[in-house]
């Protein structure tokens, strides 16, 4: 019998992705940094914040300063979500998604919990409300694969081991594991510390390796998903492909194989 192991897209065993709050017009220097380096990562937008004294982006840029990012609900008004009654909670997030769907003509399906606040009611809504992951705050210091989409916890904050954990992921190299860096912030912090070279580094350090995959928070749970989908034989002597996008496996550790969307393919 095949052993069958996931790979993410492009057949690498390890992915990076960042994730950034509150859209302040920081990020356009962050933005710029990550697509220098080809770095991607999710920005997490309050639709109800867009006002001159918070100091954020102007809601018409977001299509264009996004572009190749991922754009995610922070609900509209950056409540503490945990002391509100839950109908609010939904229409926090279902409305924050509504606007931002008008905006980027994409479904939005990711949330970054506003002040790192829930509780195990809020996780049972926010399938409900379509959102397919939320991130909370804190660091992990690991590269394991998140277990609860709806307590998804970073392996850092950028100020906290920053580069050792970045040196350390470059160092991974072990194929029989899946691996995943995720880094999160506010892109107003590195001007509040002065820090811009902490970021410009760590993403020069980072960028273009072929063993990484650069994914949006997103992405990554939408090729997780696809590859859960796969529909292998008994013997795992052929798979078929539902999904509209192609997925990787390795098989009994030989090269990555493409298995292209739609398809069925011997293996
Ligand atoms: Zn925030």
């Amino acid at each position: 019998m095949n052993r069958v192991y996931a790979c993410f897209p492009g057949g690498k065993h390890k992915a990076l992705t960042l994730s950034y709050d509150d859209g302040k017009t920081q990020d356009r220097r962050l933005v710029d940094i990550f697509n220098r380096n080809g770095i991607r990562g999710t920005f997490n937008l309050n639709s109800g914040l867009f006002i001159p004294k918070y100091e954020r982006i102007d809601p018409s840029e977001i299509p264009e300063l996004y572009k190749g990012h991922e754009v995610a609900c922070h609900t509209v008004t950056h409540p503490t979500i945990a002391r509100c009654p839950l109908p609010e909670v939904a229409q926090e997030v279902i409305n924050d998604r509504t606007w931002l769907e008008a905006k980027t003509g994409t479904p939005v399906r990711g949330l970054a919990y506003p002040n790192g606040s829930l509780s195990r009611d809020i996780e049972n809504l926010l399938p409900a409300c379509g959102i397919r992951y939320a991130r909370v705050v804190g660091s992990s210091d690991s590269f394991a694969l998140p277990e609860n989409p709806y307590r998804w916890q970073a392996t850092c904050h950028h100020n906290h081991r920053l580069m050792e954990l970045g040196e350390q992921f470059l160092g991974l190299f072990k194929q029989q594991y899946l691996y995943l860096m995720y880094v999160w912030g506010h892109s107003y912090e590195f001007d509040n510390n002065n820090n811009w070279d902490l970021i410009e580094g760590f993403c020069e350090m980072m960028g273009g390796k072929d063993d990484i995959w650069y994914c949006t928070n997103i992405e990554y749970w939408d090729a997780m998903d696809d590859f859960s989908r796969l529909r292998f034989a008994a013997d795992n002597s052929f798979v078929y492909n539902p999904n509209a996008a192609d997925c990787w496996i390795r098989v009994n550790d030989g090269e990555p194989v493409r298995i292209p969307a739609g398809a069925l393919v011997n293996l």
